[in-house]
């Protein structure tokens, strides 16, 4: 008997988007030929973890013809397209952010067919991209002494892009989506005077992953590159993708992403090639307000008479009675949901006079509103990890919940009982959950082993440092204690941990650290 390979995959969700008939689907399909769980991804996805070999076409097809799409979740393409997603149908930003998630999703999709040949035969199904027929995507870029009009891929020519690439919208102020650490950032701008979509700042050459023991690796914030009016958004966004496909390193995977380009180019180079294949120039990066932090849970308000309801997920598993209940509601009230950039989950387009029957039947399943979670735990994200992803070296989902605890347990112990921060922790340096941007990172470096970031901030616009390597599960209360106890001593009121931790620097609480005696 030939070996049992076993897959994972991912799905497509521009800016998170499920319908009622995709998430019945994918319930079931996790049952009938996963691990019975479900899991919502960092960038808004799902993914299904324990697919067998000779069920891929199976699972493959029943998404697509389920109305949803794997095209792209892979690979060195564009990425699954993320968007601040608050269901908020009567705030035109919000609108315009989530179409144009869908619309670059659908410019930037590969055009071969090949993908239909494999999953269906051939058969050339329409699935999910309802494109508006008034907007015309145009795909051809006949861009700076490159033309790919004759090629099936117009964009990403016959190489496709040299690795992934990623593309987050989002409005001013809604940092929801992490915008910092993609490829290309969106905000929508409006105008002063209407209040309507006016154009687009963009920023470009973000990126996570790093390996251990590789400087040349390292994760970077994306850099204001400028402005476009609404027209230009699509012209803009080929002009980046032609410019990191020419001229982004081929020769080494590990140098491949745009942030490499950026970071050596230098954003104003770098504004300057994009340039030439937009053929005018970027317009200056408009003034925005102040980032923050949002994750739509609880109840909300549509604006349209309809209700939202944003459930936190641990670690985006849906599993056990909580998947019951989660199905039963949302199939007995044919709700579509939407995925968060933070692996949680919201129902929408809620009648009021439904409101007490879908919270009783999720209580019953023991989904917990998220008022009765653990503030910590409400902003925490870890990835899959052991055992479900190749490339990790410990526990990362498995872990956290019980290291959050143990936090709280000691933040209880010295005075600081109400304390909150942000905790993301990853099982390798790939960082799929985005630890490089938390308050305290954790990144596994071995078994039961972890780099400590520390000095993210709660809105995730600066980076976290590399504190300490090699810390010990075990020894997680003798290594945290005395940096807890710094915080706790020298704050000033009402400072984030992460600005403190920014502020005094790391050399003062090291030194602290090390003459500490833990009661
Ligand atoms: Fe796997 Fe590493 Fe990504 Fe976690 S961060 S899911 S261990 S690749």
């Amino acid at each position: 008997a030939g070996k049992a390979y076993m897959f994972m995959m991912r799905t497509r969700q521009p800016a998170g988007a499920v319908t009622n008939q995709l998430y019945l689907a994918m319930d079931e399909l996790a049952d009938r030929f996963g691990n019975g769980t479900l899991r919502l991804t960092t960038r808004q996805a799902y993914q299904l973890h324990g697919v067998l070999k000779q069920d891929l076409k199976t699972v493959f097809s029943t998404v697509i013809k389920n109305m949803g799409s794997t095209l792209g979740a892979c690979g060195d393409v564009n990425r699954n397209v993320m968007a601040a997603c608050a269901p908020w149908k009567n705030n035109p930003l919000y609108v315009d952010a989530q179409k144009l998630a869908n619309d670059l999703a659908d410019l930037l999709a590969p055009q071969s067919g090949a993908y239909y040949d494999v999953w269906l035969d051939g058969e050339k199904f329409v699935s999910v991209y309802k494109e508006d027929p008034k907007v015309t995507v145009d795909r051809t870029f006949n861009g700076f002494g490159t033309n790919f009009e004759n090629c099936p891929e117009p964009i990403y020519g016959t190489q496709f892009l040299p690795r992934k690439f990623k593309i987050a919208v989002t409005v001013p102020g809604d940092n929801s989506v992490d915008l910092f650490t993609n490829d290309i950032g969106v905000i929508v701008i409006p105008d002063e005077v209407t209040g309507q979509v006016k154009g687009y700042n963009i920023v470009a050459g973000g990126g996570l992953g790093r390996t251990h023991r590789a400087e040349e690796t390292f994760p970077r914030l994306a850099d204001a590159l400028g402005y476009v009016d609404k027209e230009d958004i699509f012209h803009a966004i080929k002009a980046v993708v032609a410019t990191q496909r020419d001229y982004g390193r081929r020769d080494d995977r590990r140098q491949a992403r745009l942030k490499y380009l950026v970071h050596e180019w230098g954003i104003d180079k770098f504004r300057s090639v994009t340039e030439q294949y937009l053929g005018k120039k970027f317009g200056e990066f408009k003034a925005l307000p102040k980032w923050e932090f949002l994750d739509y849970l609880g109840w909300g308000d549509q604006g349209d008479g309809k209700l939202f309801y944003g459930i936190y997920v641990q670690n985006g598993r849906i599993k056990g009675e909580a998947k019951k209940a989660l199905r039963a509601v949302i199939e007995k009230y044919e709700i579509p949901v939407t995925i968060t950039a933070n692996q949680n989950l919201i129902l929408r387009e809620i009648e009021p006079v439904w409101k007490a029957d879908i919270l009783a039947a999720l209580q019953a399943g023991g989904i917990k509103d998220v008022s009765e979670w653990d503030s910590l735990e409400r902003t925490s994200m870890a990835c899959p990890a052991l055992p479900m992803c190749g490339l990790a070296v410990t526990e990362a989902e498995r872990g956290l919940p019980d290291i959050n605890a143990r936090i709280r347990t000691l933040l209880t112990k010295l005075g600081l009982a109400s304390e909150t921060f942000t905790v993301r922790m990853t099982g390798c340096p790939n960082g799929c959950a985005r630890p490089y941007m938390a308050e305290l990172g954790f990144v596994g470096d071995g078994p039961n082993s972890y780099q400590i970031y520390l000095a993210g901030n709660p809105n995730q616009t600066r980076l976290a440092e590399c504190f300490a390597e090699r810390v010990k599960v075990k020894d997680l209360e003798t290594f945290l204690e005395p940096i807890f106890v710094h915080f706790r001593d020298n704050r000033k009121p009402k400072e984030p941990f992460g600005d403190y931790v920014a502020r005094v620097g790391f050399a003062a609480i090291k030194e602290f650290q090390a003459g500490y005696v833990v009661a």
